[in-house]
């Protein structure tokens, strides 16, 4: 009699305990939340109404240098690239950290006239041997980007005239992760525009703090120094290119602190109280501070472009 109210009780929770775990399993992870699933699908990038934002063009500004990852990076940044040129207009800057432009990056670019989807420079500009970083010296300790990025300035001033459509440029580092959907933020700035990046500053984001009241930023959220003038990554901002145009003597620079050189080029344009938020008042990561992994290369096959 005992034992069989003991197997009774046994299989009570032993069915309880599946019922539970099959309702788990139907209902998905515990933080779903699925007003914010459908505002996404809603929110989609769609390619249907294409070129619908053509009155702007987006000057993309990718320093990038050799290494075994190169080409995959580019090859990344040149997709997302030919996506959002389906929404906006797209020039693309490409300044080689090199002597030489080399075949590598020739070739990569040849795929843009093929397709014709958007519009590239290739330029270069080597970092000088006393910036550059020695093979086991950590990421921090020089400057990366600061000749190449003053090239494309240079680029900019001499070429591109102010006034007409609107022109906003952006500092799209090779080896970020750029959701699509960032381009149409990029597009609305007017003057100085920014967003959240994601792993970037010792959290899982860095972002400016919007003052409920005004709307307007108050302050950023960033795990390394948040008291920065402006603490924003390269990815989180766009600027018009007239503004740029205005103050010509505003480039980056090796002197600047380093880990400032997002606060101090802003800090020649605009004043906090200006920014514009965008991705929906700062509440939307559409870029990622991502890292590649060094690949542990043994060896090469000879005949390949890798
Ligand atoms: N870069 C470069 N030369 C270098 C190191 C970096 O041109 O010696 C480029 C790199 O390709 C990237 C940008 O500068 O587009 C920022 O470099 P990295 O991603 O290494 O810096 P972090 O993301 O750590 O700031
Ligand atoms: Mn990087």
């Amino acid at each position: 009699m005992k034992r069989t109210k003991i197997l009774v009780w046994f299989m009570s929770v032993s069915f309880i305990i599946i019922v539970w775990k099959l309702y788990g399993i139907e209902s998905g992870p515990e933080n779903f939340n699925e007003e914010i699933f459908h505002e996404n699908v809603n929110n989609h990038f769609s390619l249907n109404e294409k070129h619908s934002i053509k009155h702007v063009t987006i000057y993309c500004i990718t320093p990038t240098y050799w290494r075994y990852v190169q080409k995959a990076e580019l090859i990344r940044v040149l997709q997302t690239l030919t996506l959002a040129s389906y929404k906006t207009n797209i020039q693309w800057i490409v300044i080689e950290d090199s002597e030489q432009k080399t075949e590598l990056v020739k070739n990569l670019l040849k795929r843009i006239d093929m397709q014709d989807h958007f519009k590239y420079v290739h330029l270069n500009a080597k970092t000088p041997p006393f910036q550059k970083l020695k093979g086991k010296d950590p990421r921090w300790k020089k400057h990366r980007g600061v000749e190449q990025r003053n090239a494309a300035l240079k680029w900019i001033r001499d070429n591109v005239n102010p006034h007409g459509t609107k022109k906003i440029a952006f500092f799209m580092d090779d080896d970020n992760t750029y959701d699509v959907k960032l381009f149409e933020e990029i597009a609305k700035v007017r003057n100085v525009g920014v967003w959240p990046v994601g792993l970037v500053g010792g959290l899982n984001l860095e972002t400016p703090v919007l003052d409920p009241k005004t709307g307007k930023v108050a302050g950023y959220k960033s795990g390394w120094k948040p008291d920065r003038a402006f603490a924003i990554d390269m990815a989180g901002f766009g600027i018009n290119i007239d503004l740029i145009l205005t103050k010509p003597e505003a480039v980056f620079s090796y002197r600047m602190e380093r880990g400032f050189q997002e606060s101090q080029f802003l800090s020649y344009f605009t004043t906090k109280e200006q920014l514009e938020p965008l991705a929906d008042n700062c509440t939307k990561v559409y870029v990622w501070h991502t890292r590649t992994e060094k690949p542990d290369v043994k060896g090469t096959v000879p005949g390949f472009e890798v």
